[in-house]
């Protein structure tokens, strides 16, 4: 593999906006009920006044490991040897689910033919997983941004091959990388303040244990 792309979140700097699932349904022309690619859940804990809350933006995080092609009977999920894109071959999908089953961020959704779905990095717009897809390019080498990077109204998510990504992140979130937060599947960036749910938060493997609803 040339270099694994990876996407970086900074709870820190999310509003809870939702213009990057926004963003993401439009760049895809997906339909406005269809489940998103990029969803943004409010984690929370404790009851009004006494409440807390953080917004985390969510999509398939193109894992090293992607526990999702794994469990995939076709092998209709492809780990792109080019740069670590996980992409669907949907001419092989049967629509099994098994990889919703398995991948922790709940990243798979499927369409009216009932086959998976999900991000792609922007390889390309319409349904799909990006199978067949050229080699992703940087801004720099005249490839777009993915849209949910380039509409964040908080600068909270990046994305870029990881020694690009790392480069940004602060030293703190890239010593908790390096320590396996989150699988070493997405860079996050430790909350500054609310030590109660930032401590929760950096206990969990998964943001998926945590206490959320999805807004
Ligand atoms: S986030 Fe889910 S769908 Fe994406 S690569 Fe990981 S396991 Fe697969
Ligand atoms: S739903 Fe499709 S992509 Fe997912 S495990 Fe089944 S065959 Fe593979
Ligand atoms: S667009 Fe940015 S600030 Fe708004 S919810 Fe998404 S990640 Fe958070």
């Amino acid at each position: 593999m040339s270099e694994q792309w990876m996407f970086y979140f900074d709870p820190n700097r999310c509003i809870g906006c939702h213009a990057c699932s926004v963003a993401c349904k439009q760049r895809h022309d997906r339909d406005a009920d269809a489940d998103d690619w990029r969803t943004v859940s409010h984690l929370s804990r404790g009851e009004y006044p006494d409440f807390e809350e953080v917004p985390i933006s969510m999509s398939c995080m193109h894992c090293h490991d992607a526990p999702c092609e794994q469990v995939c009977p076709p092998d209709a999920i492809i780990k792109r040897d080019e740069d670590g894109i996980v992409t669907v071959d949907r001419d092989r999908c049967i629509g099994c689910h098994y990889c919703a089953w398995a991948c922790p961020f709940g990243a798979p959704t499927y369409d009216d033919e009932g086959l998976m779905s999900k991000c792609n990095l922007c390889l390309g717009e319409g349904p799909g997983g990006g199978h067949g897809q050229p080699e992703r390019q940087t801004p720099e080498d005249g490839g777009p941004t993915p849209a949910c990077v380039d509409d964040c109204v908080g600068e909270a998510i990046k994305a870029g091959p990881q020694s690009e990504v790392m480069a940004e992140a602060t030293e703190k979130a890239a010593e908790r990388f390096e320590q396996g937060a989150y699988g070493k599947r997405v860079i996050v960036e430790p909350l500054e303040e609310d030590a109660d749910l930032a401590d929760a938060i950096r206990e969990g493997d998964e943001p998926a244990g945590a206490i959320t609803y999805e807004g």
